[in-house]
């Protein structure tokens, strides 16, 4: 199964695919994550995209569309995959759907987690993530069981992200709303867009999108 998560900035998108691969065995594949980890590993990738992510802005499409390319070749991914914040312009949109389409595969969702624009700053300002594992836990909403150890693997240390503050959030919007939700009518148009009420618990949003994932089976 291939589907894809769609949603602004602090829409869920990680916390969802987190669980998602945990219940369903679907691999997270995150452009997020690994630009930060090639920014982290200093990498020729790492140093195109780093002034882009500080400032909001998205990375290139070339870059990106490279990276889920090699990605997407990996063994883990032979039974499907989970994609989280790709594609985020119609540009990395087609690119996907060339990939698929030399590998005989089909997109079988784009799951549009949808979260009102207000909800959004509080949501990335008190998030934080688990040093080790990458859990993701919120100041607020989704505080570790015992204060200060990670649930998954007893952990210690937890970071923030700096793009998570106030000035580049409004860049990061702007992006989501200028760039990435014309891919909605994209997705809508092929028939495959489903839509869940970003807003509600976090659980109950794992509902709406295992229904929409077990309607696919
Ligand atoms: P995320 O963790 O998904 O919020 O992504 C963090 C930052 O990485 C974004 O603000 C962009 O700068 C960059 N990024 C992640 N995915 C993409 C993508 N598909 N296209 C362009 N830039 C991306």
């Amino acid at each position: 199964m291939i589907v894809v998560l769609l949603g602004p900035p602090g829409a869920g998108k990680g916390t969802q695919a987190q669980k998602i691969e945990k219940t369903q065995g679907l691999v997270q594949l995150s452009t997020g994550d690994m630009l930060r980890a090639a920014v982290t590993e200093g990498s020729k990738v790492g140093k195109k995209a780093k002034d882009f992510m500080e400032a909001g802005k998205l990375v290139t499409d070339e870059i990106v569309v490279k990276i889920i390319e090699n990605r997407i070749q990996k063994v883990d991914c032979k039974n499907g995959f989970l994609l989280d914040g790709f594609p985020r312009t119609l540009t990395q949109a087609k690119a996907l759907d060339n990939m698929l389409n030399q590998k005989s595969l089909k997109l079988n969702a784009v799951v549009e987690m949808q979260v009102d624009d207000e909800a959004l700053v509080d949501r990335i300002i008190g998030r934080y993530t688990c040093t080790a594992c990458n859990q993701g836990y919120h100041g607020e909403n989704l505080k570790p069981k015992v204060d200060g150890v990670c649930d998954n693997c007893g952990s210690t240390n937890f970071k923030r992200r700096v793009d998570d503050n106030r000035e580049t959030v409004s860049s990061r919007l702007e992006a989501y709303h200028s760039q990435t939700a014309p891919l909605l009518p994209y997705y809508k148009e092929q028939g495959v867009l489903r839509v869940v009420n970003g807003m509600v618990d976090i659980g109950d949003v794992s509902v709406q999108i295992n229904d929409v994932l077990s309607s696919l089976n």
